[in-house]
């Protein structure tokens, strides 16, 4: 039944989530497809922050020499500023990690990675937008959608789905509690005042309980952002891009950057899911991964690394479930443990950081003391980096010196 199929494994989106599986798939022996309805190079809105968790699968994937020559900016350190104008500049915490957090543009960085993937042996096609999903037997699934306004109908053993929070295939088959719950925007500008590799956060009054933020790349190029979670969009019937515009217009970090600075993108924005823990990430012949998944950091925003590291795992318990010839929902269950093993307490934990941090006076707290008290300020810059869980402010010796002030 299954000897004409067009690809043993099919990708579904070719994000860094998708390439990723592509790459340790493709490495393993396995034939892969890969699948986006995109032609790369194609942008995604996003901070371009690549957090050392990311570098270390690139590291794995053989790529870090390519970053390094690229000479991309890396994180310095982070400027931090509350509600109440208390600021703290902490430098980058190299002694977590011994990784650097890049600022690469996606456009790049998913180009990268999508060619590296092929050079691995992954097949790729591009302009295809698939939405469809059935299975036909044990070891068969038909895939349907678009190449252009063609109908497309393509067949594999196991699909995985890494096409991003907006998931045809997450939404249809009910493995995600919802839609997205976070819409996260950004824009470029250039001629930024600013050092190269500077991470800044502002909890400006106008943009709470949101921050605002600001990377430094080379040459003067900064990315402007903010976010926000959908319950508190809709309590306070917020407008994000207003948010943003508030933010770039009202915030004085901003403002100062921006001085001379030119807009060299639009805005553009993309929905963002951080809810992993109530996922259902593999079903018969079917596995999730990246934000498809939810496996965004909910309180960083994070979300290249932890979807590379979803993709990592689907890859291994992929190329298991062929060797013992079982991709049924039973053959694919120690991914969903794996999966579960690496994101539910961190998601659990960061979501009370997220929400302890929507209340301005824990914000003014906590960078007051960042900026007084170097061993708290390096585990902040460590957990806004993603080397440390948002769980080491909880233990007792670090709470007493955010109640200390
Ligand atoms: C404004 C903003 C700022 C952010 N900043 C950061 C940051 O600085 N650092 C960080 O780590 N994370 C950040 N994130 C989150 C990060 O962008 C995502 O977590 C990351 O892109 C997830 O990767 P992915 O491969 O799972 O999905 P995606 O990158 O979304 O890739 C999905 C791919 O699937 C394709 N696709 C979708 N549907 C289909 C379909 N039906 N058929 C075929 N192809 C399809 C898409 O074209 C796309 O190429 C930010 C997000 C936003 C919105």
């Amino acid at each position: 039944m299954t000897d004409n199929i067009d690809a043993t494994i099919l990708i579904v989106g070719a994000g860094p989530a998708g390439s990723t599986a592509a790459y340790f798939l493709a490495r393993a022996g396995v034939d892969v497809l890969l699948v986006d309805q995109a032609t790369f190079p194609r942008d995604k809105s996003c901070g371009d922050s690549i957090s050392p968790g990311a570098v270390e699968i690139l590291d794995k994937m053989g790529l870090t020499d390519w970053a390094n020559l690229k000479g991309y900016a890396r994180n310095i350190g982070y400027r931090l500023s509350s509600p109440n104008g208390s600021v703290a500049y902490i430098p980058f915490p190299a002694r977590f990690s011994p990784y650097p957090n890049y600022l690469i543009p996606r456009h790049e960085f998913d180009h990268a990675l999508v060619q590296h993937a092929v050079s691995a042996g992954a097949r790729l096609r591009e302009g295809v937008r698939l939405t469809g999903f059935e299975r036909i037997s044990a070891d068969l699934v038909q895939v349907t959608g678009t190449e252009g306004k063609t109908p497309i109908s393509l067949t594999a053993k196991l699909v995985i789905a890494a096409d991003g929070s907006i998931s045809a295939f997450t939404s249809r088959r009910g493995m995600v509690p919802g839609p997205a719950d976070g819409l996260a925007l950004r824009q470029y500008y250039s001629n930024v005042a600013g050092e190269p590799g500077l991470f800044e956060l502002h909890w400006e009054k106008s943009v709470l309980p949101a921050y605002g933020f600001i990377f430094h790349m080379n040459d003067g190029i900064a990315v402007f952002g903010t976010g926000m979670f959908r319950k508190d969009q809709q309590r306070l019937k917020a407008n994000i891009q207003e948010r943003l515009t508030t933010f770039m217009t009202q915030n004085p970090f901003a403002r100062d950057a921006l001085r001379k600075a030119q807009a060299i993108s639009p805005v553009a924005g993309h929905p963002y899911r951080d809810d992993a823990e109530l996922v259902k990430s593999y079903a018969d012949n079917l596995m999730l991964v990246g934000d498809a998944a939810g496996t965004g950091h909910p309180m960083t925003g994070e979300g290249i690394g932890p979807a590379m590291v979803s993709a990592e795992l689907a890859a291994r318990y992929a190329v298991e479930a062929l060797q013992k010839g079982d991709v049924s929902e039973s053959g694919l269950a120690g991914y969903g443990l794996a999966f579960h093993k690496q994101f539910d307490s961190l998601h659990k934990i960061s979501q009370l950081a997220r929400n302890a941090l929507t209340f301005p006076w824990v914000v003014d707290r906590t960078v007051r003391r960042c900026a007084k008290d170097p061993v708290f300020g390096a585990a902040m810059a460590g957990i806004l980096a993603g080397m440390v869980s948002p769980g080491e402010m909880l233990k007792p010796g670090m709470a007493l010196r955010l109640l200390a002030g």
